[in-house]
C-alpha cells in the first residue's frame, strides 16, 4: 500500500508546470502525465466514476456507505505547479527529525533554508520536513493536496466503520495560471459544497478572499522637437504619471495587510507618443472595490480634460470575494472548523490576500472554502512541507466526511456577517 509520503514524493518528481502563454487546456502537455498516473491510482483504489475529461480534469466518487440522506460533498486540489519557478527535475529530500537549525539545500550554490529568514520553521522542530535541492520549487502547492485527498479516500475505503455520504473528488490543471476552475463542470460534479485543499500552514481555514480586477491604461501624446515643444508637445509619459500619482500612495501591497485593499502598478512602458501601465485592484469589501475602480476612472477622465488627449482605460473583473456565497451556507465552514478541533489542529481562520479556485467555484454554484495542505514558501526554491501537517490534513478530510454524515449540516453554527 502507498503511504502518504511515498505518494507525495512520487507526484512532485513529475513536472506539471503550467504556462500562462498557452491558450490550451491543459496549458502544457506534460500535465497529462501526472493526470494519467492519478487516474490509474484512483481506479486501483477502487474509486467509482473515475473520469479524466478532454481538458485533463480528473474526478472520482467514493459512494456513500450509509442509508441516511447525506448531501454529497467534494474535495478539490490542483496538480499543476507555478510557472514562477522551475518544476523540472524536482529532487525532494526528506529531513527526519528537523533539529531547528539551518538546512543546506544546495552545497554547490550555497542555498540555505534558515529559520533566521523563515522563523515559522521552528514550529516544526522534531518533525519530518520535505525540502528541495535548491534548484526547483517543491510542488507541495498543490501536490500535497492531491496526495492528502487520495490518502483520505484510501483511509475511508479501508475503514468502512466510519460513516460517510457520497464523496466527490476533483483534481484540476492550470490553477496557477488562474484557470483551474474555468472548465470545471460544476453540475456534473454533483457535490452540494466542496473544499479546496490548497492552503498553506497547518490549521488554515479560509472563506474570504479579495475582490479582484485588472486595469490597463494607455495614454497618447504628440511628439515635437523638445527645443520647439512649448504649447505643442503632449508627453504620454507625463499624462500617465499624472493619472498614477492620483492613486493613494499608501494603498499599495507593500504597505497594507489584513483586510486593507490596494492598487498595484506592476508594469509600465512609455515613450512620448504612447505610454501604458498595467495594474491590479484588490479589496475584500465589495463597495470599496467598486469605489476603487470608480476612482481610477475619475482620474483618467480628469487627465483627459486637463491634457486634451486620448486615454484608454480597460478594467476587467477577475474574481470576487467568496464570502458572500459562503455566509448563507456557513455550516460548511463550521464543520471544517469542528473537524480540525476534533483531530487536535487549532483552526486559523483569516482572509486570503489573493484568490483561490474555490472563489471562482463558489460563484459557479459550488460553495468552496479552502483548507490547509501544509506547505510553506510556495512558488520557489525554499518551498517545504512538514509530513506531520500532511498527515493532519488527511485526518481533517476524513473527519469532515464523518461529521457531515453524523450531524445534519443545517444544525451547525450559523454566521450572519
Ligand atoms: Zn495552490
Amino acid at each position: 500500500m502507498n503511504s502518504l509520503k511515498e505518494r507525495f514524493l512520487r507526484y512532485v518528481q513529475i513536472n506539471t508546470e503550467s504556462d500562462p502563454n498557452s491558450e490550451n487546456c491543459p496549458s502544457t502537455e506534460r500535465q497529462w502525465t501526472l493526470a494519467n498516473v492519478l487516474k490509474k491510482e484512483l481506479l486501483e483504489l477502487g474509486m467509482d466514476e473515475v473520469e479524466l475529461d478532454d481538458n485533463a480534469y480528473l474526478t472520482a466518487t467514493l459512494p456513500s456507505n450509509t442509508s441516511n440522506a447525506i448531501p454529497p460533498i467534494g474535495f478539490i486540489s490542483h496538480y499543476d505547479t507555478s510557472p514562477d519557478f522551475s518544476g523540472e527535475d524536482v529532487k525532494p529530500r526528506v529531513i527526519e527529525t528537523y533539529d531547528g537549525g539551518d538546512i543546506l539545500l544546495n552545497a554547490e550554490k550555497s542555498i540555505v533554508l534558515s529559520p533566521e529568514y523563515f522563523p515559522e520553521l521552528l514550529q516544526y522542530k522534531g518533525q519530518t520536513l520535505i525540502v528541495t535541492d535548491g534548484t526547483t520549487l517543491l510542488g507541495a502547492d498543490d501536490k500535497a493536496g492531491v496526495a492528502e485527498i487520495i490518502s483520505a479516500m484510501e483511509y475511508l475505503i479501508t475503514h468502512p466503520e466510519i460513516p460517510h455520504g457520497e464523496i466527490r473528488i476533483g483534481f484540476t490543471p492550470d490553477e496557477e495560471i488562474g484557470r483551474g476552475a474555468h472548465l470545471f463542470d460544476v453540475p456534473a460534479f454533483r457535490a452540494k459544497w466542496a473544499y479546496t485543499v490548497d492552503g498553506s500552514q497547518i490549521g488554515e481555514l479560509e472563506y474570504e478572499n479579495f475582490n479582484a480586477a485588472k486595469a490597463h491604461i494607455r495614454t497618447f501624446g504628440k511628439s515635437v522637437h523638445p527645443g520647439y515643444a512649448k504649447d505643442k508637445m503632449i508627453n504620454a509619459i507625463t499624462v500617465l504619471r499624472e493619472v498614477l500619482s492620483g492613486l493613494p500612495q499608501e494603498e499599495v501591497p507593500e504597505k497594507t495587510s489584513g483586510r486593507q485593499g490596494f492598487y498595484h502598478v506592476h508594469q509600465i512602458n512609455g515613450s512620448i507618443e504612447e505610454a501604458s501601465a498595467q495594474l491590479i485592484i484588490r479589496d475584500h469589501d465589495k463597495a470599496d472595490f467598486e469605489n476603487r475602480k470608480a476612482r481610477l476612472q475619475a482620474l483618467v477622465a480628469e487627465a483627459r480634460t486637463q491634457y486634451g488627449t486620448e486615454i484608454e482605460l480597460d478594467i476587467a473583473d477577475q474574481y470576487y470575494n467568496m464570502k458572500e456565497k459562503i455566509l448563507p451556507v456557513f455550516p460548511i465552514v463550521a464543520v471544517a472548523e469542528e473537524a480540525m478541533k476534533a483531530v487536535g489542529v487549532p483552526p486559523i481562520i483569516k482572509p486570503i490576500r489573493g484568490g483561490t479556485d474555490g472563489s471562482q467555484l463558489s460563484f459557479m454554484g459550488l460553495p468552496c472554502p479552502n483548507i490547509f495542505a501544509g506547505g510553506h514558501n510556495f512558488h520557489g526554491k525554499y518551498e517545504y512541507i512538514p509530513l506531520q501537517s500532511m498527515e493532519k490534513a488527511v485526518e481533517v478530510i476524513v473527519k469532515i466526511c464523518e461529521l457531515t454524515a453524523k450531524k445534519p449540516p443545517e444544525t451547525w453554527r450559523q454566521k450572519k456577517s
